[in-house]
């Protein structure tokens, strides 16, 4: 267990990670050539988060199916796990459409001047029946080689579920070497997480150069309500589960939270983010490592609280941007498609963006309307993926609040 407590305040991570957030983004200010320049740090931080990823998805969930021992247990932990995913990204989803219909954001928007799709997006959205077919791998090997996070989801809780089953010398070999290689990653993660403050300050820098400081001005409102949906459903929503459900102090969880909500701002991808969020979960803040190992691999591409609230918030400003008013009927399906479309969405830079297109073709708005908020995209991709993290987060405890012998110990001690 990584024990901060004794450390000088500059050796803690969640002060380093602090230190690389705001000192990254004065040195893509200050010195945006030289941020540049530096850029590949943050790449190569990038990548060997990514290298983790599926060894860890598969290892952690065929662990922790397995150590839930038996059906019953999983099918418990997974009902409430789900029961989490839907309520939370329901309520984010209001919290944003009454940000956007109070705010009207798109009401002043001029519309971009084409009126065709921004490239790289698709009419053409997966119907449900396709998304859920796709969910099973055809070929195990090829969706990891692909880095297909669902199929390998699938393969490794059914790989898990029937293991759990069975006795025998052959099938605890097979668990043994599980566990014991999910043992070396996470020491392996252990080590890349030292290097986060230097990857989060590398990332962001090169980020800050990149974007300009005018297209906040003329999208200024749409960031304003897209950001203040998120700051509320983050800091007030969340921590008011956290606190009333999971019973965890907010403050502390999120301290041990940080260095992986930090990475999720910075790398504004879910999936590449799951090793830290993973550390954090069990070793920072002693969350029981069974339902950790459950509820985080699926999360990190299920539960989408930021992206959800994104979706219903640049819909409807889309709608207000082309002066149509949309009755209860219709926003309750921009809800619903949004809420689909965030868990369809894989864990990676832009996946909302690109999933707008399901929610906008579902009440039939002009898929153009991207063109004109796509400009503030990567600010907002990388504060909907922080939500999207915290939230996983906070499920993992609630979760574990309500597993037998799952009494961690109090966040105070952990962070
Ligand atoms: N980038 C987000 C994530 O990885 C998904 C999105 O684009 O909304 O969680």
């Amino acid at each position: 267990m990584m024990n901060t407590e004794k450390k000088a305040w500059f050796r803690q991570l969640h002060w380093q990670v602090l230190v690389s957030l705001v000192a990254g983004t004065a040195f893509g200010v200050f010195a945006p050539t030289a941020a540049e320049g530096v850029g590949f740090l943050g790449d190569l931080f990038l990548r060997l988060l990514k290298m983790i990823i599926i060894p860890l998805i598969f290892t952690s969930l065929v662990d922790g199916v397995a150590s839930l021992g038996d059906a019953r247990s999983i099918g418990r932990v997974g009902v409430r796990t789900m029961i989490y995913y839907t309520c939370s990204t329901a309520a984010a989803i209001i919290v944003g459409m009454t940000a956007v219909n109070f705010i009207r954001p798109g009401q002043g928007l001029e519309l971009a001047g084409t009126s065709a799709l921004p490239e790289g997006f698709s009419t053409t959205g997966q119907s449900l029946s396709e998304f859920l077919t796709r969910m099973v791998p055809d070929n195990v090997i090829g969706a990891m080689a692909e880095g297909q996070v669902l199929p390998v989801i699938t393969f490794a809780l059914l790989f898990g579920l029937f293991l759990s089953q069975m006795n025998g010398e052959g099938p605890a070999a097979v668990l043994r070497v599980v566990r014991g290689t999910l043992e070396v990653i996470q020491a392996l993660t252990l080590g890349v997480v030292k290097l986060a403050p230097i990857g989060i300050f590398a990332l962001l820098a090169r980020e800050v150069a990149r974007s300009g400081v005018a297209i906040f001005q003329e999208l200024g409102l749409y960031f304003l309500t897209v950001g203040l949906g998120l700051g509320f459903h983050a800091l007030v929503t969340l921590p008011l589960i956290l606190f009333f459900v999971g019973r965890r102090s907010p403050f502390a969880y999120f301290r041990a939270g940080s260095p992986a909500l930090a990475t999720a701002f910075s790398t504004a991808s879910s999936s590449a983010t799951l090793p830290l969020t993973m550390e954090c979960a069990e070793h920072r803040a002693g969350v029981d490592k069974g339902v950790a190992s459950f509820v985080l691999p699926l999360g990190a591409t299920v539960n989408m609280d930021g992206t959800a609230l994104y979706e219903a918030v640049a819909a409807l400003t889309i709608a207000q941007m082309y002066g149509i008013e949309l009755g209860l009927a219709q926003q309750a399906i921009v809800l619903l498609t949004a809420l689909l479309a965030s868990v369809g969405a894989a864990g990676i830079p832009m996946a909302g963006l690109v999933m707008l297109v399901v929610v906008l073709e579902a009440v039939g708005l002009p898929l153009a309307g991207i063109a004109t908020i796509i400009a503030v995209d990567r600010v907002l991709d990388m504060l909907r993926t922080a939500t999207n993290v915290w939230s996983d987060l906070v499920g993992t405890a609630v979760v574990a609040r309500f597993e037998d012998g799952a009494a961690a110990p109090p966040w105070s001690e952990e962070a």
